[in-house]
């Protein structure tokens, strides 16, 4: 059984109190390994490591340099690039196609992709009138913030970790990483990766645990650390603020969602249909981006739901190394217990229940796991739960629409605004309704569809500031100004 230590200082270490907990494979509920718990000690550890890193080679390295190293990480996670996956798929049992295809690429490519854009990054510059007629020059440099703290979930643990290490990095900063305790193994992996393309010890720090009462709370309470970037639910958001308020700390916060699909009749029936499929359903509907509430115009509601639902019923669940596998589990038997009460309070709030609804009978040790079927409603009110709540499970609930003003009202009739998507062959309509949509981010005619130069980030209760291209060079720096008298 694999034993998953922190990292601190370029070391992987045990924890001070002995404590640890058990790594899970979800798709299982067999124990996989034992992790390291971290409590006050080990952060406190972890932060001097990132904050003597500032002081040493890293804060002192040519930009060039830095960049370079990063570019060795993100090969160094291609060079184990089965190692990573399979990490992956154990701690969250999602689909080796899905994996392969968008977290481990992804998480490498957060260095790049970041070290790049920053090499050539302006700052601004202004000549300022003074009485003598000499003038003085303004001019604006970046320093990196400090010791970042990255807090982190479970649904795409390398990928939403390294969204923020990389840039952070990228910046000049150190960071400490507190993954989800649900998903400790690639964030520890890419300890290793550090160690050989050459990162200085105390740059990248992994300190692993719970929130409250643990590593989570102790990081993001610590006076040591100079900025906090999280992702996760929006409650824990608000937990997180409240403990760092005392050391005024700035906050990147992605949070929580409850996103729409706004299906026209002039649609193509196709591309709606696979793309909701994915927003509905991938990574057993655990994307914060994902679609939980769709809206089909009325002369199309029929079609669109019978072809919706072959589609769900032609879902494979299973291994994450089986080719054929299309789904996987939920993350736990927790979030399971959570998503069935969902399911059960949809039957009572009266809902249609298109398909699903229940759980499958899986086959040998599967059966043990954290398995749910996919799921549509139709039918229910628009104050319902389900159509209010963030679920995070693979279920949607489909309303019919008349009208543009009718559609907008109820997809913003929400606490929430991360992102949209909207399906329709016309360009003006199209235009028109995502600019009318309460969301970080509105797809037309796709979805998940990234470009990392892109602001990224939630309205209203689905976070605080953007990441993404320049803007995570907003977050992850300090802009000073400097003013030169000539
Ligand atoms: P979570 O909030 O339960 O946990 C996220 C991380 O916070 C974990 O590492 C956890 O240990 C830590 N944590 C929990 N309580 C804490 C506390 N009091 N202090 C410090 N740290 C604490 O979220 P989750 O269940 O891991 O992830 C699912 C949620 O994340 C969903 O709500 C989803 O919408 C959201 N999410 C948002 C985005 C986005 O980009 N907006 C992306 C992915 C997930």
């Amino acid at each position: 059984m694999q034993e998953i230590k922190h990292f601190i200082n370029g070391e992987f270490v045990g924890s001070v109190s002995g404590k640890t907990f058990a790594n899970i494979n979800p798709a299982t509920n067999q124990q996989i390994g034992v992790v390291h718990e971290g409590g006050q000690p080990e952060v406190d550890q972890a932060v001097a490591a990132a904050r003597a890193a500032l002081k040493g080679p890293w804060g002192k390295m040519p930009l060039a340099e830095r960049m370079a190293l990063l570019h060795k990480v993100a090969d160094g996670i291609n060079a184990r690039f089965d190692e990573f996956l399979e990490a992956e798929c154990m701690d969250t049992g999602k689909p080796k196609s899905l994996a392969s295809h968008i977290d481990i690429p992804r998480g490498a490519a957060n260095f790049k992709v970041f070290a790049d854009a920053y090499k050539s990054v302006p700052t601004e510059s202004f000549m300022l009138d003074t009485p003598d007629g000499k003038g003085a020059l303004n001019y604006s440099v970046r320093k990196p913030k400090g010791v970042i703290a990255v807090v982190s979930p479970w649904n795409l643990p390398l990928l939403l970790m390294t969204w923020k290490v990389g840039p952070a990095l990228a910046c000049g900063n150190t960071v400490i990483v507190k993954p989800s305790e649900e998903t400790p193994r690639t964030a520890t992996l890419l300890g290793e990766v550090m160690n050989d393309a050459g990162i200085p010890p105390g740059v990248f720090n992994v300190v692993h645990g719970f929130g409250p009462d643990s590593a989570g709370a102790f990081l993001t309470s610590h006076p040591g650390i100079d900025g906090i970037t999280f992702t996760g639910e929006t409650r824990t958001g608000a937990a997180i603020i409240k403990a760092s308020a005392d050391h005024i700390r700035h906050v990147s916060f992605e949070l929580g969602g409850k996103n729409p699909a706004v299906v026209f009749a002039d649609c193509d029936m196709d591309k709606a249909i696979e793309g909701t499929m994915r927003s509905v359903f991938a990574n057993c509907g655990q994307v914060c981006l994902g679609t939980e509430r769709v809206y089909v115009e009325r002369p199309i509601f029929d079609e669109f739901l019978a072809r919706l639902k072959d589609a769900a019923e032609g879902m494979q669940l299973g291994a994450w190394d089986d080719e054929c596998t299309s789904m996987g589990p939920l993350i736990s038997k927790e979030h399971k217990e959570k998503v069935l009460s969902y399911y059960t309070k949809a039957v009572e709030e009266g809902a249609n229940v298109i398909t699903g609804g229940g759980t499958p009978d899986m086959p040998g040790a599967l059966a043990d796991g954290n398995w749910v079927q996919p799921t549509i409603w139709t039918g229910l009110p628009e104050t319902a739960a389900i159509v209010k709540e963030e679920i995070f499970g693979p279920c949607c609930h489909v309303q019919p629409f008349d009208s543009e003003d009718e559609v907008i009202e109820m997809a913003n009739d929400t606490q929430y605004g991360l992102a949209a998507a909207v399906w329709t062959e016309n360009t003006s309509r199209a235009h028109r309704v995502a600019a009318q949509l309460d969301a970080g981010i509105v797809w037309v005619n796709s979805w998940f569809l990234r470009d990392l130069r892109t602001p990224f980030g939630g309205m209203k209760n689905s976070g605080i500031g953007r990441e993404g291209g320049v803007h995570s060079l907003e977050f992850y720096t300090e802009l000073k100004n400097i003013c030169v008298k000539l």
